[in-house]
Parts: C-alpha cells; sequence; structure tokens
C-alpha cells in the first residue's frame, strides 16, 4: 500500500484531499502466529495536506482469523483499525511569507519527515503495527474451552480422550499446562 505524494507535492496551498482504496488478499498476514485474513479487506487512506506536509487517515475493517490461546482453533477477530499520521514534506520550497524550514510551527504534529525524493510511501509496516496493537492480547474461541489434552492432543470440547484422569488439586490444576512431557 503506497501513499501517492505527488500531487501534494505540487499543491500551490494546503486543503488538498485525495482519497485512495486498497484491497488486501485474503491469507496470512505479517502478524504471523497462524493469524491470517478469513477475507479480503479493504483500506481507505484519506490523505489531506499540501505542500509542506499532509494527514494520513487510515481506515480498515478487518475479518480476521487467529488460534484460540489454548485449544488452537480458528476463531473469527473482527476489527476495526482507525488511525492516522502526520508527515513533513521535506524539500519543498517555502511558501511566500512562510520561514524556510519552518514547517513544523505551523501546527503540524510531525510523525514522520518524507524525503524529496518520495512520492509513493509505503504504509504497510505501520498498518500492520496499528493492527496489531487492536488484537486481543489472548483469543479464546470460548470462555469456557478446555484446550487440548496434554498428554495426547486431543481437543478436549469435542471429545473425552482415553487419557486416564487423574485427579488434581484444582489448586494445582494451573501447572498440568507445563508439565513436561517426561512425567507421563
Ligand atoms: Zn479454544
Ligand atoms: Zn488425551
Amino acid at each position: 500500500m503506497r501513499i501517492d505524494l505527488a500531487p501534494f507535492r505540487v499543491a500551490r496551498q494546503d486543503g488538498l484531499e485525495r482519497t485512495q482504496v486498497f484491497t488486501l488478499p485474503a491469507g496470512p498476514t505479517p502478524l504471523g502466529a497462524g493469524t491470517d485474513l478469513h477475507d479480503v479487506a479493504t483500506v481507505v487512506a484519506e490523505v489531506a495536506g499540501g505542500p509542506r506536509g499532509v494527514r494520513v487517515g487510515i481506515t480498515a475493517n478487518l475479518d480476521l482469523r487467529c488460534p484460540c490461546a489454548r485449544c488452537l482453533d480458528d476463531v473469527p477477530v473482527a476489527l476495526e483499525v482507525r488511525y492516522a499520521e502526520e508527515w513533513r514534506l521535506q524539500g519543498v520550497r517555502p511558501a511566500a511569507g512562510d520561514p524556510a524550514g519552518g514547517a513544523d510551527e505551523d501546527g503540524w504534529t510531525v510523525r514522520r519527515a518524507i524525503p524529496r525524493d518520495d512520492h509513493l510511501v509505503e504504509i504497510d509496516d505501520g498498518f500492520w503495527q496499528n493492527v496489531a496493537l487492536e488484537l486481543p492480547v489472548k483469543v479464546l474461541c470460548a470462555e469456557g474451552c478446555r484446550g487440548l489434552c496434554p498428554r495426547c492432543g486431543a481437543n478436549r470440547n469435542r471429545s473425552n480422550c482415553a487419557c486416564r484422569d487423574e485427579a488434581v488439586d484444582p489448586r494445582l490444576a494451573a501447572l498440568t499446562d507445563w508439565r513436561p512431557e517426561s512425567t507421563r
């Protein structure tokens, strides 16, 4: 996804607005860890500004699938991602009456300075960082997910495996999750 800055570089003043729409294919995402896009997603970039700088507002609705933290089943996670960045465009001639290099004093909260030769600016890294921030810390298929059997790996939500169910003191139950294989 690349933002086209050319129209803003040549604009005579602020106030120019452009909308760019990107389509992300379904499939694996840079988030890794089994987090996939279940459906194609649309990312809308609304760019506003002029030769000194632009504000880039991003909006996207993502239909993700993430593995359950306990049983690893796919869990649908619908995310709305919304953020904005302000970029200062370097290497432009200051407007008449504008002191050279004074762009920072004009109310721009500069997140990023874009070199003069960059007309197409990649936003993928920032986009996926913002998606990661929106993801729940722990994804569960259900509050009461029973997870996988630590002995045979069977999904306990679907079947009771043949492993002998040892009575475990509930105060120690949390420990069974990381009991090493060798103790079977
Ligand atoms: Zn689960
Ligand atoms: Zn089992």
